[in-house]
């Protein structure tokens, strides 16, 4: 395989070599790995073909000469879910997620650590020093032990001990630095510099920007395996309209632009989806410069978040690239508060099964806002990259009482089945108050009980179609009824005017959750017969439940 690195500023080409950082010609830090295009798109989707589905079957894209499979740890290939409840509830049915989860060390970075760590390898470079805000570190540790590399990690004090503890257990050498994590950084390239270290340099680092691009790669397998080739014959595969991370220092959007754009320069695709790059809101430096329209981002000195992954106060020229890269697509740099996190990160869990971490969950709490103000349209598809793990973030979002405790008496020798049915019974109440759903499809069903049942204990009857539901309340005569008005044959208003017909069912309060707009007229039929109107899409609104609360109690 063949390649170069070319410099961004002065387009000279030098051969790659790890631990030179320096353009020969200009001195500058800011260069890519370029590789033959043109005789690749003959070969390269032969060359795949057959491979599996990990970062490896991309290597005629990748900087690393001969890869050592001994190395690796299984990654790249994660899956890209559908998110169908999380879909529905925005109004999203082409919303996937990708999952970066499920690498070796639960976080995207795996990428990262994998191919850069190879190429020191291929290099015969045994000791590197890496800031980190956790994840980082984390990888490049368990890398790096297989790989017989040393590494130093310089890690903020706010990083989580958990994540601190797990860069020890790997044996790398883990310095707590009691500053901003620019501040850890430039500590870590003056200890790099004097020892005449390798330095992971973030942004700057081919490998890590080459890693990342297979992102990009895998998500349009994928989506083109999901949902079909393109339209355009002469492009074999799809790209999707969005592309959603949560960033720090943008490595990661910097990396999958670049991969998108290659796979358009082998005319494998047309397009490169919009970028969306999410900040915390406490550190934000490149959401507020860009939307005051800068070239150079304004650093963030004292970031005010919690989450702590996401802590680059001073993005540097990374701001600069990823700007040009956001506007050329027209994407948008958005920011999310960390209480918008935690309940997108809650969300998430609960509709989707995904527990995330924190930092993970920022591109979700953005992705809610984009679809909010309308710039992500229904029509779309949309891929959020869902970083990395769970980190005990759970009393910012549970609060007090996710728990319910079960103690057993002590003699049970007694009656023991007796003095469990008692514990039992403090576990819940003997009877739930109880809701009817008429509607006809199945998916808006189930998106409906599944928030009911996130949010408290009901028993919940489905209908599908306005007849049963009609006969299935008559006979129930519940707390509640959620109507779906578009049904075949007997319709939501058809369903009503039966209700209020009778005087058993007319009290029932009704929640009409509609998917399209009504008309001014049926609006009016609706008036005085029903408590509330939810549009399906605004399900995210707090709204919904607090309305049922509000009836049943
Ligand atoms: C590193 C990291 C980010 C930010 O990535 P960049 O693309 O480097 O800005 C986001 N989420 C998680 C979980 C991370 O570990
Ligand atoms: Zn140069």
């Amino acid at each position: 395989m063949s390649f170069v690195v070319r410099c961004m500023d002065c387009g000279h080409a030098a051969p790659y070599f790890p631990s030179s950082i320096n353009c020969p010609r200009c001195n500058s830090q800011w260069r890519e790995a370029e590789y033959e295009y043109d005789s690749l798109a003959d070969s390269f989707l032969r060359q795949i073909a057959g491979r599996p589905f990990d970062l490896w079957r991309y290597r005629e894209l990748l900087p690393i000469r001969n890869p050592n499979p001994s190395l690796s740890l299984g990654e790249g290939g994660s899956p890209l879910i559908r998110a169908v409840n999380l879909g529905m509830m925005l109004g999203l049915p082409n919303l996937f997620i990708k999952d970066e989860r499920q690498g070796p060390t639960a976080s995207f970075k795996d990428r990262q650590a994998a191919v850069t760590i190879a190429a020191l390898k291929e290099a015969g470079i045994t000791e590197m020093v890496a800031a980190s805000t956790g994840n980082v570190a984390i990888s490049y540790s368990a890398y790096a032990a297989r790989a017989g590399i040393k590494l130093w990690a310089f890690v903020t004090s706010l990083v989580p001990a958990v994540k601190m503890r797990e860069i020890a257990l790997y044996g790398s050498q883990v310095v707590k630095v009691t500053a901003s994590y620019d501040q850890a950084k430039k500590l870590a390239a003056e200890f790099a510099r004097q020892r005449n270290l390798y330095l992971d340099m973030g942004a700057r680092t081919i490998t890590s920007i080459e890693a990342m691009k297979t992102i990009a790669f895998e998500i349009s397998e994928q989506v083109t395996s999901l949902l079909g080739p393109p339209a355009n014959a002469a492009h074999q595969w799809r790209t999707p309209d969005w592309y959603i991370q949560a960033i720090s220092g943008g490595m990661g959007p910097i990396g999958v632009y670049k991969g998108f754009r290659e796979l358009r320069q082998m005319g494998l695709v047309d397009r490169i989806p919009a970028i969306a790059p999410i900040q915390a809101d406490g550190c934000a430096p490149m959401v507020t410069s860009w939307k005051k329209g800068l070239e150079e981002a304004e650093p963030v000195l004292s970031p005010r978040t919690h989450i702590e992954t996401l802590a680059t106060g001073d993005p540097g020229r990374a701001y600069t690239l990823l700007r040009k890269y956001v506007n050329e697509t027209h994407g948008v740099f958005e920011s999310a508060t960390d209480e918008e996190t935690y309940r997108a990160m809650h969300v998430l869990a609960k509709m989707e099964g995904l527990s995330a971490e924190p930092a993970a969950a920022v591109a979700f709490a953005g992705l809610f806002k984009l679809v909010r103000a309308g710039t992500i349209k229904p029509t779309d598809v949309v891929v959020v990259n869902c970083t990395g793990h769970t980190m005990p973030a759970e009393p910012y979002i549970l609060g007090d009482n996710w728990s319910r405790n079960v103690v057993l008496p002590s003699r049970a020798e007694d009656k023991p089945q007796e003095g469990l049915l008692a514990a039992l019974t403090s576990v819940a109440p003997d009877r739930f108050h109880r809701v009817v759903i008429v509607d006809d499809s199945p998916e808006s069903r189930r998106l409906i009980r599944r928030i009911l049942q996130s949010q408290g204990n009901f028993q919940i009857i489905e209908a599908a179609d306005g007849k049963s539901g009609l006969e299935t309340i008559q006979r129930e005569l519940p707390d509640l009824i959620i109507l779906d008005l578009m049904m075949p044959e007997m319709d939501g208003f058809a369903v009503l005017d039966a209700l209020k017909a009778k005087p058993e069912t007319a009290e029932i309060p009704v929640i009409v959750a509609s998917a399209k707009e009504l008309t001014p007229e049926e609006k009016s039929r609706l008036e005085g017969q029903i408590q509330s109107l939810m549009q399906k899409g605004d399900f995210l609104n707090d709204e919904f439940l607090d309305e049922v609360r509000s009836l049943i109690h």
